[in-house]
């Protein structure tokens, strides 16, 4: 007879670590702990709501009918939109039936992996990385394998070692603008990139979420500086809609040469074995997209309100050190002082342990350097002045020496 279940081999050694850090905060919570929020990537959870057009959109929605399941593509009038927006905010090339709808781009992730990877195809990723990708590619066969994105003369920007690619290099991801950094990748950046991914036979994922959440600097679309190399640009709505609940994003291919036909093909077998992406949300997106996106302006913003503030009192701080996050809610700052937290993981357990403040360590987004963690600068100003003053109060509590 058979005992326990173990969990597959496959899944084993999977990890998430931002979530894993919410479990601690919400253990402390429920003891009576106040826990300052710093590690959660959803604008919803600190006050921020989907513009009040896009809510009477999706009541709509509702009443019209729109409550069937949707072709497993998306729906047509909605793919029509997504490139229509495409077209017109990032430049790119391109129509409808090139569009894949999914239930967020955390699904396009999945699809992508399983419809490409063989047992020992790597994957060439950023490193710090949305740790998604590389769970994914482990759990189809692959292997990831690093480009750093790090600080150089107050500015992001990427490095890559030869010894990362190889002829088993398939996929090459960037992340633009990029998670946890806030980095926004220059259009000489991607083009490098592009030319790995052309130079190793690879196509590229694009990861383009954040698109519209950029304060400085220009963004570049992959597909529209690729000529000749495919590209799948990934997007979705639950950043800059506020809706991370609807669970809607998006694949599309750009990919003049049909290399990747077969690869859609599949993908398109896996989207219906989920039958469909939410169908009201798909109707409610279609109508916004159409009536301009200006809400997203004031979203900014108040975005960049806040980023600045965290600059400013980062800037006060003792043994910590920050690039300036150019784009997205994130930063992520280093540690200059080394502390009887130990290593990153030992810092964050223990700034929320004793401060009630949840940061994400660096080693969450397969940093290996670990002496970095992320923060989100959407709370309040005042909860911002707030956690950084605990921060600032523990680092000083705990540092040993200066480095
Ligand atoms: N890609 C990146 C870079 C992200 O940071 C996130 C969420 O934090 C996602 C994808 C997931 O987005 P979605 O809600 O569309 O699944």
């Amino acid at each position: 007879m058979r005992g326990r279940f173990p969990p597959s081999s496959r899944v084993r050694g999977l990890e998430y670590a931002i979530r894993e850090i919410a479990a601690l905060a919400r253990e402390l919570e429920e003891k009576g702990r106040k826990v300052i929020y710093l590690n959660i990537g959803d604008p919803l959870r600190y006050g921020f709501s989907p513009p009040p057009i896009l809510r009477r959109a999706l009541a709509e929605a509702v009443e019209e009918g729109y409550n069937f399941y949707a072709p497993s593509e998306g729906l047509e009038e909605f793919r029509q939109a997504i490139a229509e927006r495409e077209r017109r905010a990032n430049g790119v090339r391109m129509d409808a039936d090139d569009v894949i709808v999914t239930q967020g781009v955390s699904e396009a992730i999945n699809f992508i992996m399983a419809a490409m990877l063989e047992e020992g195809d790597e994957v060439l990723l950023p490193s710090p990385c949305y740790p998604v990708y590389v769970n994914y590619v482990r759990l189809y066969g692959g292997i990831p394998r690093f480009y750093k994105i790090t600080p150089e003369e107050g500015e992001w920007r990427i490095r890559l070692e030869n010894s990362s690619i190889s002829p088993k290099t398939k996929i090459v991801v960037i992340i633009n603008p990029h998670n946890p950094t806030g980095a926004l990748i220059s259009r000489e950046e991607v083009a490098s990139l592009i030319d790995v991914a052309r130079k190793v036979g690879a196509c590229i994922i694009s990861d383009e979420i954040y698109d519209r959440i950029v304060f400085e600097g220009n963004f570049y679309s992959t597909a529209v500086l690729s000529d000749d190399v495919p590209v799948i640009g990934l997007n979705g709505f639950s950043k800059s809609y506020m809706v991370t609940g609807w669970r809607i994003g998006y694949m599309y291919f750009s990919d003049p040469g049909g290399r990747l036909a077969e690869v859609k093909e599949a993908i398109v077998k896996l989207a219906r074995n989920r039958l469909s992406a939410p169908t009201p949300a798909q109707r409610a997106l279609t109508k916004v997209i159409r009536s301009g996106e200006g809400f997203i302006e004031d979203l900014k913003r108040e975005f960049r309100r806040r980023r600045d503030l965290l600059i400013s009192l980062l800037r006060e701080v003792d043994g910590v050190e920050l690039t300036a996050p150019r784009a997205t809610f994130y930063a992520y700052p280093r540690l200059t002082v080394r502390g009887d937290w130990g290593d990153d993981l030992g810092f964050a357990k223990k700034l929320l342990i004793e401060e009630g403040v949840a940061v994400v360590h660096g080693a969450g987004f397969y940093d290996y350097r670990r002496d970095r963690f992320r923060l989100v600068f959407l709370p309040p100003p005042e909860v911002l002045s707030e956690a950084v003053d605990k921060i600032r109060v523990f680092i000083k509590r705990h540092a040993l020496q200066a480095q």
